[in-house]
């Protein structure tokens, strides 16, 4: 039987801000434009930004500043020249979300509010209460919508169509009746989202499963500096759920068991202000030494209780209904129980300014661009500051749609044939048909549970040799899986087979990158290096995977800029 084509001028795949981003500008310069996605694009994690989007637009700001605090957050392992264009264009970008139809936050006077997050020198996140993401979502959704853009929700796009250098489409198959199809197009942006999935304590939507990210490499292309995963300071307990950073930006503390406020050990002068790899080190660090708080003593306590609750309703109304529904805790009365929550990755599909993905370290392929959390241009470096990435999403979602309009005519179309979508099919028609000894629950703990334990905020050559086996091992015992349900109706476990494959994929790339790295810098912490190695280690990670599995690495120059080598210190 035949698989249907569907011919589109580009193909986004993702409806996050970076991919609606992109669409929209697609669409409104008149190119035929479809966005596949697996959710409904208003669920997609973008949705749950609560804090804000950086922008440096108030007098006593300066897109200088916002260029230092972000390159000095990032360890200084951001490439200074994509971090100059997004500083640059942030106050423009804030603009058009205004024109689009974003309603921001105020001040009584009227201008758009801005509130401090962790390592800025100024109040710097433009907000919309703690709803930001879904507030932006709503709107660059629905301008999408308005001018057209064509949404194939609820379909998963399960290959790349990669040949002869070029990439002319995707294999997608409807989620609901396992429909496959093939999207045929001059350009492919991927805007797939990150991958915190893999990691037990996270903060992240269940749909976060790095998909885009082995999909790339299964075709033998790089991924860059994905031994940098964010570890964002205020998980709730047990759960990982986000307390924004707006807790501590509008005047959280943090206590230990001794009532200590302990980041005035850690970082004395910005205090719950640091970035947040010394904020997540510093809380897990206390809980190590046996300060923690809970019933498992594996916690410490944020406090908003000072602030009152006119300004808790007003400021942190989700915040608040988060810890309630979760804990049991309403902040107004009582300090809450955090701990750190794997959060962000830095690192992904390498691409430069443009949005073009490379092949390597010197060739991009045509027709082929990603934005937003999958892709790694890269503006954070080892680190990244909070309210930067919906800012990365939008921003270089917009600008890498625009690219894609002013080089599309030249891209002369691949027709697409039955052919490609033959390793598509004959994966998932296998994996439907296994009937072996191992559930996909079972393995995806095991993954997470390791990845927590051996690859998370601290790390050593030890224990990052532990999860590089557990991986390999995974690998093995995910051929032997078995797959209860045989429908092709809503067919979940089918699918979360398909995302399990490519955690343990992704999660090779993180350990391996990471085993190799033998500093620390920003959120890759090395127990046994525990300082930043310039010398040897200032260069991006890019790490390919051949088809057993085995990843191999090279590095890239990183690109530095005015902002000076320095030790960082908060
Ligand atoms: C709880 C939380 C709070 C946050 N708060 C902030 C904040 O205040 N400020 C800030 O700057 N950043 C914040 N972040 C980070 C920021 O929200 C994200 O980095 C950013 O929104 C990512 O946008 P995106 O468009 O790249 O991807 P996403 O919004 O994650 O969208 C990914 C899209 O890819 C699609 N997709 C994935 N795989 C497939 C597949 N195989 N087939 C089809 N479709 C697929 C999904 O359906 C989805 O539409 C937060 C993150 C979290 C988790």
């Amino acid at each position: 039987m035949s698989i249907p084509i569907y011919t589109y001028d580009a193909i986004v795949v993702g409806a996050g801000l970076a991919g609606c981003a992109a669409a929209r500008e697609l669409q409104n310069a008149g190119k035929k434009v479809a966005v596949i996605t697996k959710l409904h694009p208003l669920r997609s994690h973008s949705g749950a930004a609560q804090g804000g989007i950086n922008a440096a637009f108030s007098d006593k700001d300066s897109v200088e500043l916002h260029e230092f605090d972000t390159v000095k957050g990032s360890d200084y392992l951001a490439d200074q020249d994509a971090v100059e264009f997004m500083c640059k264009n942030a106050p423009e970008t804030i603009r058009w979300a205004e024109r689009m139809g974003a309603a921001f936050s105020r001040t009584p006077d009227g201008k758009i509010a801005q509130r401090p997050f962790g390592g800025q020198s100024s109040p710097r996140a433009c907000y919309a209460k703690d709803r930001t993401g879904l507030t932006l979502l709503q709107t660059i959704y629905e301008q999408a919508f308005r001018v057209g853009v064509k949404f194939w929700d609820e379909w998963y796009v399960a290959d790349l169509i990669y040949k002869d250098g070029k990439v002319s489409g995707v294999v997608a198959f409807n989620i609901r009746d396992m429909e496959m199809a093939i999207f045929n197009a001059k350009s492919v942006m991927f805007a797939t989202g990150g991958y915190a999935r893999a990691y037990k304590i996270n903060s992240n939507a269940h749909a976060n499963t790095g998909d885009g990210l082995s999909i790339v490499a299964r075709h033998g292309l790089p991924l860059e500096d994905m031994e940098f995963v964010q570890f964002h300071p205020s998980g709730l307990s047990g759960n990982g759920v986000l307390i924004s950073e707006a807790a501590r930006g509008e005047g959280g503390k943090l206590f230990n068991s001794l009532g200590e406020r302990f980041m005035e050990k850690y970082a004395p002068s910005a205090m719950e202000l640091a970035s947040r790899d010394v904020v997540s080190r510093a809380i897990l660090n206390e809980i190590r030494e046996g300060r923690g708080v809970g019933p498992r003593k594996d916690a410490v306590f944020i406090d908003v209780t000072h602030l009152g609750r006119e300004k808790i309703m007003e400021r942190l109304p989700e915040l608040r209904d988060l810890a309630i529904t979760f804990l049991g805790l309403d902040m107004i009365k009582e300090p809450i129980l955090i701990s750190a929550t794997a959060h962000y990755s830095m690192g992904g599909i390498p691409v430069n300014i443009a949005g073009n993905v490379r092949k390597n370290n010197s060739e991009l392929i045509e027709g082929f661009y990603a934005a937003g959390e999958c892709s790694c241009v890269s503006v954070h470096g080892a680190n990244r500051l909070g309210a930067n990435s919906v800012l990365e999403a939008l921003l270089f979602g917009r600008y890498v749609g625009k690219t894609m309009v002013s080089e599309i005519d030249d891209i002369k179309l691949r027709v697409a044939t039955q052919e490609d979508a033959k390793t598509a099919v004959h994966e998932i028609e296998s994996l439907l048909h296994k009937n072996g000894h191992e559930t996909v629950p079972a393995l995806r703990e095991e993954l997470q549970q390791c990845m927590t334990a051996n690859a998370g905020a601290f790390r050593t050559k030890e224990t990052l040799e532990i999860a590089i086996a557990k991986v390999k091992e995974l690998r093995q015992r995910y051929k032997d899986i078995r797959i209860k349900d045989k429908s092709k109706v809503f067919n979940t476990e089918l699918q979360e087979a398909i995302e399990l494959g490519h955690m343990i994929d992704y999660s090779a790339f993180i350990v391996e990158s990471a085993v190799a790295r033998n500093e620390s810098r920003g959120a890759h912490y090395r127990e046994d290096f525990e300082t930043r190695n310039d010398e040897e280690f200032l260069k991006h990670t890019m790490a390919y995977m051949d088809e057993n599995g085995d990843i191999t690495l090279d590095y890239m120059d990183v690109v530095l800029g005015k902002h000076e080598l320095k030790a960082r210190t908060y």
